[in-house]
């Protein structure tokens, strides 16, 4: 490696490593939280809990993440009711 290559290579591991740290940022701002897109019908959603199981208790649930904020589903598509429920449904952990 010449001496002309060192601040090339400098610099492209400080664009790396700016890159790297900006993955956290991303998974901050949504990304990581983006509303899903699958049709309700296809998880038989219903805007009414089954049993004890709704969506303000699943893992899945984004509550008031959605415009004007409404509860949105990480799998679903549009913007659901905390006290719903889909075969989807998986409780969140303590
Ligand atoms: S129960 Fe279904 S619709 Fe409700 S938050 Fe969980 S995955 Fe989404």
């Amino acid at each position: 490696m010449s001496q002309d290559s060192l601040p090339t290579t400098r610099r492209a591991i400080l664009i790396g490593a700016a890159a790297l740290t900006s993955l956290p940022l991303l998974a901050a701002s949504g990304v990581a939280n983006a509303a899903g897109t699958m049709p309700k019908t296809n998880v038989k959603y219903q805007a009414t809990p089954k049993g004890a199981a709704q969506c303000s208790k699943c893992n899945y649930f984004l509550a008031g993440k959605g415009p004007g904020g409404t509860n949105l589903c990480k799998i679903i598509a549009g913007p659901i009711d905390p006290t719903g429920w889909c075969t989807m449904f998986a409780p969140k952990h303590a």
